[in-house]
């Protein structure tokens, strides 16, 4: 099995890093313990929600469960017409019964691949195909001409701004760098040494990063010297050993790469 270190180097420059630590947790726990059985057991596996768990048992075991991401919560709100904000408990009960009635027993892989697909091809988010879609006999948004207005959302993301800053220690070709703690964002992976705030003098660069919920503006001031502990690389070994993408767009824009 891969070390740590290794998974992370040829996840580098990919982003969303903490699904390289759980792909890795997972892939060490099913060589220990074997192929999970059923919704339960693929629970258990890091990494694996709800959704997916009920999707792998499914196809794999021929659980009866319905698989609930967002596109099935579309369609089965379309599908029984349901007029309530989607984003809330109630809902989720709704739908999760809804769906759990429908599911073939005797095929409950292919009926969630089926509703998956019809999500893809019918079923879109935006102007959904009904005059043409294989449920439309069955479907009350379909008949009643409300699919286009479904499911109801009231939450909307909220995109937050932050300004970070980062010291940047440097030795001919080497970088001092810090790495990060486990869990939270670059879980593990190495960093310029984190600043509370940015030093008044001094060049500074800064580049612009967007994660789902976040527009990060990442500030780089070079510096001198630092008290945290630090690990000296070049830029090659960097990115070799995990180089976040914010960082690497720095590198590359400013030419350390
Ligand atoms: S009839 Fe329309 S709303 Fe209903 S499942 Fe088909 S595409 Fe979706």
């Amino acid at each position: 099995m891969a070390e740590t270190e290794v998974v992370k180097g040829l996840w580098s420059g990919l982003g969303y890093y903490r699904r390289a630590d759980l792909l890795h947790r997972a892939a060490r726990l099913i060589d220990e313990q074997g192929w999970p059985k059923g919704y339960e057991a693929w629970l258990k596996i890091p990494g694996v929600g709800t959704y997916t768990a009920a999707a792998l048992a499914s196809i794999l075991d021929a659980e009866v469960r319905p698989a609930l991401d967002g596109n099935a919560y579309r369609v089965y709100a379309r599908l029984s017409n349901w007029g309530q904000p989607i984003d809330t408990a109630l809902s989720r009960q709704f739908i999760h019964d809804f769906s759990q009635n429908l599911v073939s027993s005797s095929r409950p892989g292919d009926f969630n691949q089926a509703i998956m697909d019809l999500a893809q091809s019918h079923c879109l988010s935006k102007n959904p195909k009904c005059s043409e879609c294989p449920l439309i006999e069955f479907c009350e948004a379909g008949r009643a001409g409300t699919a286009a207005s479904l499911p109801i959302k009231v939450r909307k993301v909220r995109v937050r701004e932050e300004l970070w800053y980062f010291g940047v220690l440097r030795k001919g070709d080497y970088f001092g760098l810090v790495q990060r703690p486990i869990g939270g964002i670059w879980s593990g992976l190495y960093t310029p040494v984190p600043l509370e705030k940015g030093p008044t003098e001094g060049g500074v660069e800064c580049i612009e990063h967007r994660l789902s919920h976040r527009k990060l503006t990442l500030c780089m001031h070079p510096i001198a010297e630092s008290s945290e502990v630090l690990v000296w690389m070049t830029a090659k070994e960097w990115r070799d050993k995990g180089m976040p993408q914010a960082f690497e767009h720095w590198m590359t824009k400013f030419s350390y790469l």
